[in-house]
Order: C-alpha cells, then sequence, then structure tokens
C-alpha cells in the first residue's frame, strides 16, 4: 500500500497545499480530507489518482481548508456518474455534524442532476466514536480526537503483521486515545512548527502542536515511523533540514517531514 501526501499546510500556507493525503492499493484509493479548494483535483491527477479509483472518502473535520476541497471531489464524482463514466458506489465517511453539513451543502450547491446521486450512488455515512469499518480490505476504526475547537475524528488502520497505521487530525494527540496511537508503526501528526519557534508561530494558543512535542510524543508512545504535517510554510525550503534536526534530538525512530506529494511505500 501506498500513501501519497497531496498536501501538507496548514490552513493559512500559500507556498504549499493543506493538509490531506490518499492511500493506495493498487487502484482503490482512499482519500483523507481535501485541502481548501479545487487543488485537490490537479494533486489527485499528479499523484496519478483518477476519481474513478477513489472508492472512500474520510473527512476528518470541517474547517475549510480540510472540507473545501472534498466539495470539489463529491461535485466532480457526481458529475462522472451522471455520464455513466463512474457506475461503482463511493463511499463518505464522516461524523455526524460533518455529514449533515455535506449533505446540507452539497444539495444547495450541486445541481439536481448530480445531487440525485447523494445516498444513491455516493452514500454519506456517520461513524461513530470507535466504530469500525473495512477500507482497502483492512479493518479501520474511527476515533474521536477530542478537538476543543471542531468536533473531529481520526482513525487507525491495521495493515496487518500486527503494524497499524493511526492518523490524529490536525490537533495534538489527546490522551483519550492512548490505545489507538500507542505503538502506531505510522503516526501521522500535525506540528504547526518549530518549537524553537514557538513565540513567534503561537502554536499553543491555536491548539496546535511543535515538532518537538510531536516527537516527544511519538518517542514514549513508541511510534516506529512519525510523518508530521499542517505545518507552516515561511520556513518551507529548509523545513526538512530544520524540522528534522529538532524532531531528531528526542526521538529515535524514523521521522519524515515530507514535501507535498511525497510517497511512501507502507
Ligand atoms: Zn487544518
Amino acid at each position: 500500500m501506498n500513501l501519497t501526501i497531496l498536501g501538507t499546510g496548514n490552513a493559512a500556507v500559500t507556498k504549499i497545499y493543506n493538509t490531506c493525503f490518499v492511500l493506495q492499493e493498487g487502484k482503490d484509493c482512499f482519500l483523507v480530507d481535501g485541502g481548501g479548494g479545487n487543488t485537490i483535483l490537479s494533486r489527485l491527477e499528479e499523484a496519478g489518482v483518477s476519481l474513478n479509483d477513489i472508492r472512500t472518502i474520510f473527512v476528518t473535520h470541517k474547517h475549510m481548508d480540510h472540507l473545501f476541497g472534498i466539495l470539489w471531489v463529491m461535485r466532480m464524482i457526481c458529475q462522472k456518474m451522471t455520464k455513466g463514466a463512474i457506475t461503482h458506489d463511493v463511499t463518505l465517511y464522516a461524523h455526524d455534524e460533518l455529514i449533515t453539513l455535506l449533505r446540507d451543502l452539497t444539495k444547495t450547491l450541486l445541481p439536481g442532476k448530480h445531487a440525485r446521486f447523494l445516498d444513491e450512488k455516493l452514500h454519506l455515512i456517520e461513524v461513530k466514536d470507535g466504530e469500525k469499518k473495512e477500507i482497502l480490505g483492512r479493518e479501520t476504526t474511527f476515533f474521536d480526537i477530542h478537538s476543543t475547537k471542531a468536533k473531529q475524528f481520526g482513525f487507525t488502520m491495521q495493515l496487518g503483521n500486527g503494524e497499524k497505521l493511526t492518523c490524529c487530525g490536525d490537533e495534538p494527540y489527546n490522551e483519550a486515545d492512548e490505545a489507538y496511537v500507542k505503538d502506531s508503526t505510522w503516526l501521522l501528526h500535525e506540528a504547526f512548527c518549530l518549537y524553537s519557534q514557538a513565540d513567534k508561530y503561537q502554536p499553543y494558543e491555536k491548539h496546535h502542536s511543535t515538532v518537538k512535542d510531536a516527537c516527544e510524543l511519538a518517542e514514549r508512545l513508541h511510534v516506529k515511523n512519525l510523518l508530521l504535517y499542517h505545518t507552516e510554510d515561511d520556513t518551507i525550503t529548509q523545513r526538512k533540514e530544520l524540522y528534522g534536526r529538532e524532531g531528531s534530538a528526542v526521538y529515535q525512530g524514523n521521522l519524515f517531514i515530507p514535501d507535498d506529494m511525497e510517497t511512501f511505500e507502507l
């Protein structure tokens, strides 16, 4: 299975795209969040992911930098369904508030000929905290990250051989989710900026963490591979080096600071 990070930025970035990614098993793709707009379409194209290959979508929360790209993906999938270019069913998972919001938005914004596929072939399915689904043939458990801002879910996916990939969304780890995060083979976690630049970026005011915070957490919870995203983009040309240096000082595992469009074999 391949993981392609379509975007690595926080909400306000201009040099890179907002955080979203796709998991790919052969031609079967699982899209997680959509970034803030139409750029998702070119990112998917660049990643070699056809809209026809996206069978499953998950949206973590309702913030614009995660949601609006999903509206574009839904629009284009419905358009293809109208033309008969997509004949299979597509499933979008999210928590209750988000499902209601997405249904309202798409029914309002999409033309009737596209919107008629909602709940008919494009299924909007609510998931609850702790609920399991099979995605890409793997058991996937969704969990509430206990956000203080907008209700947000992450997920953990069993990769086989006792390995698992866990996505904590775009806010710091909460102790309530220890069972999901601990011993993850891959952990996808946000890092708004360097700890050494916390005074400049004020990550804690925005309920975000720093590179050092995320790396200390990964060390404590025995995470094998830590991937950091949802960052600022001022330091983009030196981000790998600067973040890597700060993180490696406190974390013994494999630390990845991907650029947009980097792919990982899991
Ligand atoms: Zn965000």
